[in-house]
């Protein structure tokens, strides 16, 4: 089967997403790379072909332009501006919107009707952008939300208790961003709550690392790439070989008409079903806070395009 798999913007996190699918046992069979800067992406297909040899699976890689999405299951878009240290992601809004307006309906043109997967900031809005300027329906528009965050939290809990991160069952909701917030009463170490193994005081700094781990590495290093590069290719796995597997995604809320990350079934058909869990007073005013926020950055541009 053709798995073919279209990265627009092949900057840091473009590539490294690149990278973290060609070693890893993916399905993906051809994987093209779309960026404005032809000559440096043409060098980015040669160098990661060349490793080829040592990947566990075959995959054929080229460059080309938006034509490519055609036949594509899933077409990544990561293309767009990157924060500054001590900048939001919310104030990369304007910027990546005007990218957007053009880009989507580019790649619509080529006849694309697979799955897109969003990482350009600011994620949930740019993933609502990318669900109204394709008209595809909103299963097969996936922002890679607080997917990212979840990895974080659980690499954290993992760290400080010593318990394989695949046996913490804890979730980052929201937006993927300063007002993210975890469910504690959701959350658990295999079958046993995770207020058996940490306090409040450690779960409250718990969640502030989490939320400001970002700009710590972004003031070291000025970007962050590997750990997103790993959550596209889990995300793409996920789909790909129809895993249902649940993610925390941005996902579409209908009754806000809004992107913000709920954990979600994910499968060939994108996002199967959203996961429902019940919340705590004080969590759903985090939640209700998070909804408030992207809805006011959307609604922000909507109004100034209709001006
Ligand atoms: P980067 O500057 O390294 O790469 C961006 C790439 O986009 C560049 O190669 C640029 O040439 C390309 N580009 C610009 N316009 C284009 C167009 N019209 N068509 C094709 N390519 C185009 O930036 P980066 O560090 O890779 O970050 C990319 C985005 O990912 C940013 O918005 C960043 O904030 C975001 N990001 C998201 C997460 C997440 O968790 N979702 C994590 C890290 C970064």
């Amino acid at each position: 089967m053709n798995n073919k798999v279209v990265i627009v913007g092949c900057g840091n996190v473009g590539m490294s997403y690149a990278y973290s699918l060609i070693n890893q046992n993916t399905v993906v069979t051809e994987l093209v790379l779309v960026d404005i800067a032809k000559e440096k992406t043409e060098g980015e297909a040669m160098d990661l072909s060349h490793g080829i040899p040592f990947a566990p699976s075959k995959i054929k890689i080229r460059t080309g332009s938006y034509d490519e999405c055609r036949d594509a299951k899933i077409v990544c878009i990561c293309a767009g501006a990157n924060q500054n240290p001590g900048e939001t992601r919310l104030e990369l809004i304007k910027r990546n919107y005007n990218l957007f307006k053009v880009l989507i309906p580019n790649i619509m043109k080529s006849g694309f009707n697979g799955i897109f997967i969003v990482a350009t900031n600011p994620v949930d809005a740019m993933s609502y952008f990318t669900y109204k300027l394709s008209g595809l329906p909103h299963n097969k528009v996936i922002g890679s939300g607080t997917s990212l965050d979840t990895s974080r939290l659980r690499f954290l809990i993992s760290d400080k208790l010593g318990i394989n991160p695949k046996n913490i069952h804890a979730y980052v909701l929201g937006e993927h961003g300063d007002s993210e917030f975890i469910p504690w009463c959701n959350a658990s170490i295999g079958l046993k709550s995770i207020y058996q193994f940490l306090k409040q005081r450690e779960l409250d700094e718990l969640s502030e690392n989490v939320k400001n781990v970002a700009y710590e590495i972004i003031k070291r290093k000025k970007v962050t790439n590997y750990g997103i590069g790993m959550c596209l290719s889990y995300i793409t796995n996920a789909i790909l070989k129809d895993e249902n597997s649940i993610i925390c995604v941005s996902t579409y809320d209908e009754k806000n008409n809004i992107y913000i990350s709920m954990p979600c079934i994910l499968n060939i058909n994108g996002i199967k079903n959203k996961v429902s869990f019940p919340l705590s007073y004080e969590e759903n005013k985090k939640l209700n806070n998070s909804i408030n926020i992207i809805k006011y950055a959307i609604n922000k541009i909507e109004a100034e395009e209709n001006n």
